[in-house]
């Protein structure tokens, strides 16, 4: 394992459904060629050179120690803090990097900060320990083997990712499923509705397409391919009781009806009419 040194940690996102977040890791093992925007953007930002470099993680060795100093000057100011926009906090095979993302969710909730975490690999047990506001979410795209050696070559197994999540929800713990980046049908042909089942017990879906990839519009119809499964997760949560929400840019149609659904959010109707007249 590689280590680096940072001089801050705790930052607002601008990213559409975040608040504050944390990055104490740099690069993600997991690989993912969609391609991955975080990976794009480290290399555009020079910090990283290659593909090779971006799945040699490298962990921020002081994360503890800056969270400890930046906790009380951002407490007030902070709704939840999102593990993480650009890398993943809970990467397969990592035991080192699960361990301090779980050090640092304790450390962020013993300070009365709820936190939301997303991961293509294993969500730990010890999880369900913490504070019951935090929400844990994995990432599904597909449940085919084939299409996740060939997308994200070095994530967790579907069936893997999907037990750790339902073990979390059984001991009562809030769960969610990112349903992005969704691909078109002439990247992989799949049955939606599966995907939907195979995770019909957690709390929250978000559905988004795929973006930055050319296949997408080589499909004739992507627009109205990615309206018809907006429209089937707003009904499969609505008939569900869940919460949902729908990535901008995936439902182009019909956004002006439906945008009390559209904005129905991740976090809950209130925190997303709070973040709106921030
Ligand atoms: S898991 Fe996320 S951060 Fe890691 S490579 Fe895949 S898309 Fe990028």
């Amino acid at each position: 394992m590689q280590y680096i040194q940072r001089k801050s940690l705790l930052y607002k996102s601008g990213v559409e459904y975040g608040d504050y977040t944390i990055n104490h890791v740099e690069g993600c093992s997991h690989g993912c060629m969609y391609p991955c925007y975080a990976m794009l953007m480290a290399k555009r930002f020079g910090k990283v050179k290659s593909y090779e470099e971006w799945i040699k993680p490298k962990i921020v060795s002081n994360a503890a120690e800056l969270l400890k100093k930046e906790i009380p000057k951002h407490r007030d100011k902070i709704k939840f803090v999102h593990l993480c926009f650009s890398t993943d906090p809970f990467m397969y095979g990592y035991q080192e990097i699960t361990d301090l993302s779980v050090t640092l969710i304790r450390m962020l909730n013993d300070a009365g900060i709820k936190c939301t975490a997303l991961t293509k690999g294993i969500l730990p047990d010890e999880l369900a320990k913490l504070s019951p506001s935090n929400e844990f979410g994995i990432t599904l795209i597909s449940l085919n083997e084939d299409y996740r050696s060939q997308y994200e070559p070095f994530s967790a197994p579907y069936k893997e990712r999907i037990k750790s999540l339902y073990r979390l929800h059984k001991k009562g713990v809030k769960t969610w499923v990112s349903i992005e980046p969704y691909p078109t049908p002439n990247i992989i042909d799949q049955k939606f509705e599966e995907i939907l089942k195979s995770v019909a017990f957690a709390d929250k879906i978000i559905f988004g397409r795929l973006n930055y990839n050319g296949m997408v519009s080589q499909y004739q119809d992507h627009k109205g391919f990615y309206n018809k499964l907006s429209r089937q997760v707003i009904e499969f949560c609505k008939k569900n009781n869940k919460e949902y929400h729908i990535k901008e840019g995936t439902m182009t149609n019909n956004l002006k009806s439906n945008k009390s659904d559209v904005t129905a959010s991740l976090f809950g109707r209130q925190e997303i009419l709070a973040a709106a007249g921030r």
